[in-house]
């Protein structure tokens, strides 16, 4: 059974998985997705996309932020399982708190400057 991250450290609440939305690229996105996804503020980590999209429920204004969720049975299952375990599908930011023995990650990247390029 995969260790759980979540055995691997604490929360340090700096708020950072609750900004951005995760989704995993499964498809090549032409060029003027790229530059309107640019323009959106995106960011890409390999093969996943991170959309700036701050959780309505994330309080505060600096870490430690709090989860005006946390405790109850509306906060979604997926953040209290976040991070997962090593292989996770989950993008697990360099400035988690759960990253115990786990690799640091590139950090992340504009989205696809490359196609940009090819514009002007
Ligand atoms: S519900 Fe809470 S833990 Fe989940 S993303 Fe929003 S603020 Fe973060
Ligand atoms: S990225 Fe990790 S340390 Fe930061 S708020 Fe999320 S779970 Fe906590």
């Amino acid at each position: 059974m995969k260790k759980n991250q979540r055995d691997e450290g604490s929360c340090l609440r700096c708020g950072r998985c609750c900004m951005w939305i995760s989704m995993v690229i499964n498809q090549e996105i032409g060029p003027d997705t790229a530059v309107y996804l640019d323009t959106h503020g995106c960011r890409r980590r390999g093969n996943k996309l991170l959309i700036p999209s701050r959780c309505q429920h994330l309080k505060g204004d600096e870490p430690p932020y709090s989860c005006d969720l946390h405790g109850t049975v509306h906060k979604p299952t997926i953040c209290d399982l976040y991070p997962g375990h090593k292989e996770t599908s989950f993008t697990v930011f360099n400035e988690c708190g759960f990253r115990k023995d786990m690799p640091p990650v590139p950090p992340d990247e504009p989205v696809f400057r490359k196609h940009r390029a090819l514009r002007r």
